[in-house]
Order: C-alpha cells, then structure tokens, then sequence
C-alpha cells in the first residue's frame, strides 16, 4: 500500500463544521503534524479521536519534520497535516510537506472544508468567479507598497487576510491606493457566535473601523479594479509615437498598436501614416 499525506481541513470557529471523513481520517493516521499539539489535543478530545501521535509541525519546524514523515509514507502509512484552524497551506503550514511528498512519489489527498478565503468570498455580495488571494501582505517597506499597487490595478476580486489591530490602517492604505469608492467587504468572526459581514466603500469601512476598535478575526474581500475603458485617439496616437521611437515600420507600429488597444487596424494605420510622414518632414 502506498503511504499517504492528508490534509486535514479543521474548523474555522464551529465545531460542527469538522466533518466525519475529518475524523476518520485523523482517527486511521500513523502521525498528525500540527501547529500546536495543545489545541490540536483539544480538537482531537473532542471529536474522540484517541491513541494518534502528534508532531508540532509549524512554520519554523516544518522543514526539519519532513524526514519523519516521509519514513512513514515510505512504510505505507497515512500522515495527516492540520493546521491551527481552517485549511492547512492556506497561511497556515502544509506546502513544504506536500513538495517533499510529491518529489518522493507519494500519494497526496486532502479532506476539504474550511477556509476563511473561500467563505468571505461567497458570502461578500462582489462577484467571486474570478478571485485572487493575498493572504496577509507585508507590513511595511518597499514591498507593501509594491503589494498594495499590484492589488490597486487588480481586476478580479482579491481577498486579503489581516489581524484586528491592523485592519484600519490596512484599510486606509487600500482606500489611498484603490480610491475610497472602491466596494470592500469586512467579514469578521466567520462561524462564530458574532459572525458579521459590513459591506460598503472602503471610506465607510475605514470610518467603521476608526471608530469600533475591532476585535476577533477578519478577512477583507476587495472588488477589483474596473477594467480600462475603450482606448481614446490620444491613447491610440501615444501607442504608435512610441511603436515607431521603437523603431518599428509604419505597418508594423499599426498591427502592433491594434492588436494591443483592441483598436480597427485601419484607423490606427491611418494615424501611423501621419505621424510618420510628420517625422520624416522634420
Ligand atoms: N488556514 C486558515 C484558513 O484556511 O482560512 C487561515 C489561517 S491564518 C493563520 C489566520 C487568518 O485567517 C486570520 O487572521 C483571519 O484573517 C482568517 N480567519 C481564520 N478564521 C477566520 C474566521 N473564523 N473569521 C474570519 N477570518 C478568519
């Protein structure tokens, strides 16, 4: 039989949520890596799940537990991952055991359930066909201000994780960069006693937040960035002055700029035409 790596999703907040197939696998498991063997030990209490080993797998051991596990899957068994709440591998541990079960040849599964990102996205009212997920982004520096100007130009929905203390000024940043009308969604407590969604524009939720000191846990769920409206004859000529400074032919500065702008080939010709006869004048 080959061994098997499971990741075990575990509630979010309501224990109701921890499925039988959870159980059962976490029961038939030859090891539970997770975060904190304590909480864990609780969950496990619970669902009455008894005599499973559990190894403290979290960010900072992670690497060092991957020759244990892979001595089990080797053997035959089955290594459960969980994290601390929600699905492993979503912020949470899990990706550095499944590369190393995968590059062995390994069999790897997953029991699916929840997870904060899936839940506000369904739940936020803005469209969730396309969604992208940022997880926590950086605090500060250069590369939180790099992040929040990828997710500003962003067209699909990006939903964002952060701590209650930091949740205005993540909040402020987004509205300075995405512009206070964007349409935001702030899902806190999510299957808990005092779940909540506030749906608005980011200037209203800053305000909220400003003013209610939040508490508990919250995901942000961000509608994307309107898509550019159709290309104007400014756009179209600007496009072509730099095709031709490129140094590319009249003819190939109008296919270019057309299949780029989404423009009719013939009018942007028409506009390569003259500028080049306007260049080769001067
Ligand atoms: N693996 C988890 C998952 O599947 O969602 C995420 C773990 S990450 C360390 C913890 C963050 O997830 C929290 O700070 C919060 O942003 C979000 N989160 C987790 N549970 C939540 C809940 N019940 N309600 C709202 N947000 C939650």
């Amino acid at each position: 039989m080959p061994g098997t790596l499971t990741l075990v999703t575990t509630p979010i907040g309501n224990m109701g949520d921890l499925s039988p197939r959870a159980v059962a696998t976490l029961q038939g498991a030859a090891l539970i890596c997770c975060e904190d063997t304590r909480r864990t030990g609780k969950l496990l209490h619970l669902a009455g799940i008894t005599g499973v080993r559990m190894a403290v797998t979290n960010e900072h051991t992670e690497h060092d537990r991957i020759g244990e596990v892979l001595t089990l899957l080797d053997a035959g068994a089955t290594v459960a991952v969980v994290s601390d709440a929600g699905t492993p591998g979503i912020s949470d541990p899990g990706e550095r055991l499944v590369a190393a079960a995968i590059a062995a040849g390994h069999v790897v599964s997953a029991v699916p359930g929840p997870a904060a990102v899936v839940m506000a996205a369904v739940i936020s009212g803005i469209p969730a066909a396309r969604f992208v997920y940022e997880g926590f982004i950086p605090r500060s520096g250069r590369e939180r201000t790099e992040r929040l100007a990828d997710i500003a130009a962003e067209e699909r929905t990006i939903v964002l994780y952060e701590a209650p203390h930091r949740l205005e000024r993540t909040l402020t940043d987004l509205a300075e960069v995405c512009g206070g009308d964007r349409r935001v969604a702030v899902c806190r407590e999510l299957t808990k006693m005092h779940e909540e969604v506030w749906r608005g524009t980011l200037d209203d939720a800053v305000e909220k937040a400003a003013a209610s000191d939040p508490i508990g846990e919250h995901v942000i769920v961000l509608a994307g960035s309107p898509p550019p409206g159709p290309a104007t004859d400014d756009d179209v000529e600007r496009a072509v002055g730099a095709a031709l400074d490129d140094g590319l032919s009249t003819k190939d500065a109008a296919a270019h700029v057309a299949a780029v702008l989404g423009v009719p080939k013939r009018t942007v010709y028409d506009v390569a035409v003259r500028l080049s006869s306007q260049r080769r004048q001067r």
